[in-house]
């Protein structure tokens, strides 16, 4: 359980926010069977956006709002044509809920039933929230009056959890219309962690996500005719696909550190207590190497450290000891740190696989988004506002290992921020996002939207309030 008069502060802010109405729209949006490739999905899109445009009067009045294919791009307009725009973004699209585990949920996934102090079911925490919170925190201001100084876009996309086309279709259309955003806010990071494998154990972290990981996968083949195991002559094919994944897991570039790194680091380095980091974070470029030796060496560190490289799947082997194997086939998946490239990772790989029997190809592979700063005009009202709300958190940029929409607006946006404002302890939240139980504590909810509030406030210049 979260310790709320720990880490929350100032929840008497904006009393004249109508916590109940937040929770009954969640609970609604829940109600909508968002969940792509399943059937009537297009009908449950379209509800859930009659649902907003009724949800929020102020919104709907002010703004001028688009259907983007399913997704739905809002334009508040803002009084100061010189400022660049402000876009807080989030997905409308949930995962489905895995046959046979719908009896172990407490109450049913879609019917976003309010009890315990949560409102329960898909899309709770992975991200109908950040939808309705950001729709919350705009219809608290535009109903009482106030304009933003600078243009505002909400964008919520359709299919975050698959392809992220809704996303790069809003992110297009904003790009031929001209728009430049000054910073833009998505989903990531969001609970409140020790600091302990930073060598902090003084100290609870929170992660602000400035940049993803790329994502690749290689599919190999070693092709074997067969025959008696007693005449293995020129290797076995299994050998062969043993000798060739081993060639790629040995295939990592170049031991520099990652910026992604750094900037953790530089952020952390204050609040460090333990060695080995203790000493080392005095002089991160000088002590380079064995910080990275470290962090390698710590699991939840580990994959800010490189492209990672995982054989996850392999198919074929012979039925019998006896017998040697024929065709075998196998996947290596990859996640691409920021500053490595597709380009580069095939080089690698092909690079390590030259001579080798066995036949290589890409799947698919991503780059990595670019890394954000953490630094700048967006970053600095986005840790105003979590330090405002927020007590004894620190917050430290990172990325994210999976992919999300953000990436999508790099050609309209260098400011990347993904950062969920509804905190809780992680342990509260482990294994909840895709998974059984998924539900938000009305507590963090509420906060979280007056975290929003304020980022718009102080970031948007949202004026001419009675608040
Ligand atoms: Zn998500």
């Amino acid at each position: 359980m979260t310790d709320y008069k720990r880490f929350y502060r100032n929840e008497e802010d904006y009393p004249q926010l109508d916590g109940e109405g937040a929770f009954r729209h969640l609970s609604a949006a829940i109600a909508c069977r968002t969940v792509n490739g399943t059937e009537g999905c297009d009908e449950e899109f379209a509800k859930l956006r009659q649902l907003i445009r009724d949800s929020y009067p102020a919104v709907s009045a002010a703004a001028v709002t688009e259907t983007v294919g399913r997704s739905l791009l809002i334009h508040i307009e803002g009084r100061d044509k010189n400022l660049k725009p402000v876009l807080f973004m989030s997905h409308m699209d949930v995962v489905g809920v895995e046959a046979g585990t719908e009896k172990d949920w407490t109450y049913p996934p879609f019917s976003g039933e309010i009890a315990q102090g949560y409102i329960w079911g898909r899309g709770a925490l992975d991200i109908k929230c950040q939808v309705f919170g950001v729709l919350e925190a705009a219809e608290y201001l535009l109903s009482r009056g106030c304009r933003p100084e600078r243009d505002v876009y909400l964008a919520f996309g359709e299919d975050e959890e698959t392809f992220n086309t809704g996303a790069l279709a809003m992110a297009k259309l904003l790009e031929s219309r001209g728009v430049q955003l000054e910073f833009l806010l998505d989903e990531g990071g969001g609970s409140i962690e020790s600091g302990a494998v930073y060598c902090a154990p003084g100290v609870n972290v929170c992660q602000i996500h400035l940049a993803e990981k790329g994502y690749a996968d290689l599919r190999l083949v070693a092709k074997g005719k067969g025959g008696h195991s007693s005449n293995p002559f020129g290797g076995s094919s299994l050998e062969h696909m043993a000798r060739a994944i081993s060639a790629v897991c040995d295939s990592g570039q170049e031991a520099e550190m990652p910026k992604a790194l750094e900037q953790c680091l530089e952020a952390i380095a204050p609040y460090v207590t333990e060695e080995p980091l203790k000493s080392l974070v005095q002089d991160i470029p000088g002590n380079a190497q064995a910080i990275m030796d470290y962090c390698a060496s710590v699991r939840e560190l580990f994959p800010l450290t490189a492209t990672t490289i995982a054989p996850t799947m392999i198919s074929g082997g012979s039925p019998a000891c006896n017998v040697l194997p024929q065709d075998i086939s196998a996947n290596i998946n990859f996640r691409l740190i920021p500053g490595d490239s597709a380009e580069e990772l095939k080089r690698r790989c092909f690079a390590a696989l030259e001579g080798m029997p066995v036949k290589a190809k890409f799947d698919q592979a991503n780059d990595p988004s670019r890394l954000s700063a953490a630094s700048g005009y967006g970053y600095e009202k986005l840790l105003e506002a979590m330090n405002y709300y927020y007590n004894d958190v620190v917050f430290i940029p990172s990325i994210s290992a999976g992919a999300t929409d953000a990436r999508q607006y790099e050609n309209i946006c260098s400011a990347c921020l993904r950062c969920a404002p509804f905190l809780s302890e992680a342990a509260e939240t482990a294994g909840l996002v895709h998974g059984t139980n998924e539900r938000i504590s009305q507590r963090s909810y509420i906060q979280g939207i007056r975290v929003l509030i304020r980022i718009m406030e102080t970031a948007c210049g949202f004026a001419n309030a009675e608040i």
